[in-house]
């Protein structure tokens, strides 16, 4: 990493960031332990919200590994973990709500989902040759430095994008899960609690994007 007294401006969204996946670490652990009272599997709770919102014809399957669930709006399928799949927890049936939550925005063409799914091909494109070029730039010039900084910026607005999307999925979770009522009132708060610590790591997230562009743009800056 490039050595600098702009470094500072990382620290609290380092901090930040190491506290949220130290919270949802300990949510999601303690929230698989706590069995829900419908008695149903996260697929059940996943199949019951997805027909009950006429998307019948979305597939839910299970998926290797940890905190690996997500919704691919391409192939139009919820994918969840093996744990949330199979499991009857607090944490498995809220991480399917959520999950559904993207397929119900994916039917309803939520304006920011439409709009980060447009940015994707661009932000592969950037994130990988942002770096390349900024690296170049520090050491050939800031015309280059400040290319590289714009191809960033898309990445950057991703992660910004990303937070309604998150938010309001999980926002759609829990009305889906108390309308259908698949959790009491004592429940929907601790469904609320695993949601929230999976939404810190996406603010985390972009907030250490936004201050790594600050520092960039304070090295070229300094170079101008
Ligand atoms: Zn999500």
């Amino acid at each position: 990493m490039y050595y600098d007294s702009t470094l500072i401006l990382l620290v609290p969204a380092i901090l930040l960031s190491l506290y949220a996946s130290f919270k949802v670490n300990s949510t999601t652990k303690k929230y698989f332990k706590v069995n829900a009272s419908s008695g149903m599997t996260g697929e059940e709770v996943a199949r019951r919200i997805l027909n009950y919102n006429g998307l019948s014809n979305v597939p839910v399957l299970p998926v290797a590994g940890e905190l690996t669930d997500h919704y691919n709006p391409r192939s139009k399928s919820v994918s969840l973990s093996e744990e949330v799949f199979y499991g009857r927890s607090i944490t498995s049936i809220s991480v399917a709500a959520h999950e559904c939550g993207h397929a119900i925005q994916d039917k309803e063409a939520y304006p920011a989902m439409t709009f980060r799914s447009a940015l994707v091909p661009t932000v592969n494109f950037a994130s990988s040759a942002s770096w390349l070029i900024i690296a170049a730039g520090l050491f050939m010039g800031s015309k280059l430095l400040w290319l590289g900084i714009i191809l960033f910026s898309a990445t950057v607005l991703f992660q910004v994008v990303t937070l309604p999307v998150e938010l309001n999925a999980s926002k759609r979770a829990l009305v889906q899960l108390e309308t259908l009522g698949i959790v009491g009132l004592d429940e929907k708060k601790q469904s609320y609690k695993v949601l929230s610590a999976a939404a810190l790591t996406y603010i985390a997230a972009a907030l250490a994007s936004i201050a790594t562009l600050i520092r960039y743009i304070a090295i070229a800056n300094g170079r101008d």
